[in-house]
């Protein structure tokens, strides 16, 4: 395993979202869904932000596509990412592969070679599953996982 050219954010597993850490380390995309509303819900979560139901929420697969709503390119990151610039930083509008249904937009990377030159809106993108392992003192050695998206 190599570390990704952009690093890592630290993210917290907690029985609400643990189905998606789960999902993304077996290469899938799963998100809540709230049949009362009939959305998905972005950031997973377990409850419902619109009708704040937690009985109408399961855990539906997506396909992991979707297209550049908008993006922005960063010349130069702080902190950690101060090293890894230019970077793509994109809202992705996601296909559910519902009928009538749309897909959550996320705020995610789009890596991929010269993807600082390729990219733009409405661009067809596809997920990838970004990993690295990060040594936790409790834990001892742990994959990390992030997803990211890279041009179809
Ligand atoms: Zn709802």
């Amino acid at each position: 395993m190599t570390a990704p050219f952009l690093p890592l954010a630290d993210v917290e597993t907690t029985s609400e979202n643990e189905a998606f850490w789960n999902g993304l380390r077996d290469g899938r995309l799963d998100l809540p869904y709230c049949g009362n509303c009939a959305v998905f819900v972005w950031y997973p979560r377990a409850i419902c932000p619109i009708c704040h139901s937690e009985n109408g929420i399961e855990w539906r697969p997506l396909p992991g596509t979707g297209r550049v709503y908008s993006y922005s390119i960063v010349a130069k990151g702080s902190g950690r990412w101060k090293e890894s610039g230019p970077y793509v930083v994109a809202y992705v509008q996601l296909d559910s592969g519902h009928d009538g249904v749309d897909g959550p937009r996320v705020l995610t990377n789009i890596v991929g070679s010269d993807v600082q030159q390729k990219v733009k809106v409405d661009a067809a993108v596809g997920m990838v599953v970004d990993s690295d392992l990060k040594h936790d003192a409790k834990l001892g050695d742990v994959v990390r996982n992030l997803l990211r998206f890279t041009l179809a």
